[in-house]
């Protein structure tokens, strides 16, 4: 947990799953990425969802919400992911029920980002993980999310978003906004054409939640973009752009999928790249 100034942020586990080793690093031979992180016998790496909590001390607000409770017995084992509610358990180790989240904010609308937005109730029928909850999503992502094109079926899943429509609690966005003093949005494309980065900044410090764009340490060096982008030519340059921005600040970097660190300080090696200089392990 950080304390900043009379704000308090902290990363919630949204759950932990496994993803193809391969796919998290695309063009990078395995004997490079093999160096930084041990595949199991499946060719998997380890995953976390590192949500962020941020208490205002008038507002409760989450960034992100993980996989969420409705994956499929066969979709859980195929991702190595928990069972039952990691997200709402997280909340709960830290005193947070559901009524008490004023604002989710959804990087993008993809499954280990969105799904933790609804739940299935005692008969079966879906409702808001968070009914108090304004929701945040970029209007591009939104569009895009719902259009059931053929091309991204498998990326979305209806049943994580499509009661936000009608509820009266979702707010979609267009480009980079201020959701509240100190807390703003950040598009920046790659990932997915409208995937946003997150930017708080409160007293002397700044926090830089970069989602998908630098899921974990290991994708640090420009080319180390997964194989799950969009565009990774966009990737490349939204990172390098934003990772040069954080070294200058001297900020934080929050990493979402990283399953050892959810923060680390940066500066710029000879070669233009960026090296850890501090961290903070995940939760
Ligand atoms: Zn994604």
């Amino acid at each position: 947990m950080m304390q900043v100034g009379d704000w308090q942020l902290q990363t919630v586990s949204g759950g932990r799953f496994k993803v193809d080793g391969g796919t998290m690093f695309s063009v990078v031979p395995k004997p490079l990425w093999s160096r930084k992180v041990t595949a199991d016998d499946l060719n998997r790496v380890d995953q976390a969802t590192n949500c962020l909590l941020i208490q205002t001390g008038e507002k409760n607000l989450l960034i992100d919400t993980g996989y969420g409770s409705k994956l499929s017995e066969k979709q859980r084992k195929f991702l190595d992911a928990e069972a039952g509610n990691p997200l709402s358990d997280s909340l709960s180790e830290v005193g947070v029920s559901r009524d008490d989240i004023d604002l989710v904010i959804l990087t993008h609308l993809h499954f280990d980002h969105a799904g933790g937005v609804t739940r299935y109730d005692a008969d079966g029928n879906l409702e808001l993980e968070f009914p108090q909850a304004e929701h945040i999503v970029q209007q591009g992502e939104w569009n895009v999310a719902t259009a059931d094109w053929p091309e991204l079926k498998n990326v979305y899943s209806a049943e994580n978003f499509e009661l936000l429509a009608d509820s009266g609690q979702l707010r979609s966005i267009e480009g980079d906004v201020e959701l509240l003093p100190g807390v703003r949005t950040l598009v920046t494309g790659g990932h997915t054409e409208f995937h946003q980065a997150i930017v708080i900044e409160h007293g002397q410090e700044a926090f830089y939640y970069l989602a998908d764009i630098c899921p974990t340490s290991w994708n640090l060096p420009t080319a180390w973009c997964t194989g799950f982008d969009l565009n990774q030519l966009e990737t490349r340059r939204a990172k390098r752009r934003i990772l040069t921005e954080i070294a200058e600040r001297n900020a934080w970097l929050l990493f979402d999928h990283d399953p050892e660190l959810a923060a680390v300080k940066i500066s710029a090696d000879d070669r233009g790249e960026f090296v850890v200089s501090d961290r903070l392990p995940a939760v």
